[in-house]
């Protein structure tokens, strides 16, 4: 059986330590590295759900996108069961789960939430679009209209519903950014691309996005799909180890309703 250290280890091979920013927090965050893992639990966040969904399957340890515990986020300065990162780390302590976290050097590495982003939109000849590796930028094989891309991007994510900025334009020099990418509004805009898909966008980010089209497709949903391939991969890295992919995180926690 392989350790937690194993798994970790095994991990960043895939997507190196140093290529996360230097603000972020990766790797085994809570937890024995040296303890034996027969199952874990695969999901984009660490909630109180998929907590509980990994005692109830009986996982040794929950392999997750974002980190459980991050100070740029949320300081932590004591472990109390009265707010909800309190009581996950609490729960997880408590019942000996390991948390292996692997963040933005998933979003840079090769394979990783960028490129499959990048796939799973058709876009080819990906490239990253800034030194920390953060998106991707490439072209569509062949031209579309910016309502049959849009329909495509639902289609493959999986979206409940678009924001969307029309630029007025077809959609052919896609840029892609899993997660919060707004910042890089303008690098994509300098790069020559008609399009960008990214999430958590704001008023003012479609405001200043002139001759753009930009598209907030859902944290979530541009993220998750790299959960899958982290399955994937560790099944072949150790095939006694058995993999189970977060049924309770399975889609945004995020709804819309419409008139
Ligand atoms: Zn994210």
């Amino acid at each position: 059986m392989p350790t937690v250290w194993d798994i970790e280890t095994a991990l960043y091979d895939w997507a190196p330590r140093e290529l996360a920013e230097s603000w972020d927090n990766v790797g085994l965050l809570v937890g024995s590295g040296n303890r034996e893992a027969r199952r874990a639990l695969v999901a984009l966040d660490v909630t109180e759900w998929v907590v509980d969904e990994a005692l109830d399957c009986g996982a040794d340890l929950i392999v997750a996108h974002h980190p459980v515990m991050n100070c740029r986020w949320h300081e932590v300065q004591r472990i109390v069961d009265g707010d909800t990162q309190g009581r996950i780390l609490t729960k997880l302590l408590k019942c000996d789960i390991a948390a292996v976290c692997m963040h933005t050097n998933l979003d840079a590495a090769e394979g990783g939430v960028n490129d499959l982003l990048a796939r799973l939109l058709g876009v080819e000849r990906a490239e990253p679009f800034n030194e920390e590796k953060i998106g991707r930028v490439g072209t569509l094989k062949c031209e579309k209209s910016l309502e049959q891309f849009l329909q495509d991007v639902v289609q493959s994510l999986g979206c409940r519903g678009l924001r969307y900025r029309d630029a007025g334009k077809p959609v052919r020099r896609v840029a892609v950014g899993g997660g919060a990418c707004a910042e890089f509004i303008p690098q994509v805009l300098a790069l020559g691309c008609d399009t960008f898909v990214t999430s958590d966008v704001k008023y003012h980010d479609f405001l200043d996005a002139n001759g753009l089209n930009l598209i907030d497709a859902g944290h979530f949903e541009t993220e998750n799909p790299v959960c899958e391939a982290v399955r994937a991969y560790l099944a072949e890295r150790f095939p006694q180890l058995e993999l189970v992919r977060s049924t309770s995180h399975a889609e945004s926690v995020i709804q819309y309703y419409m008139k």
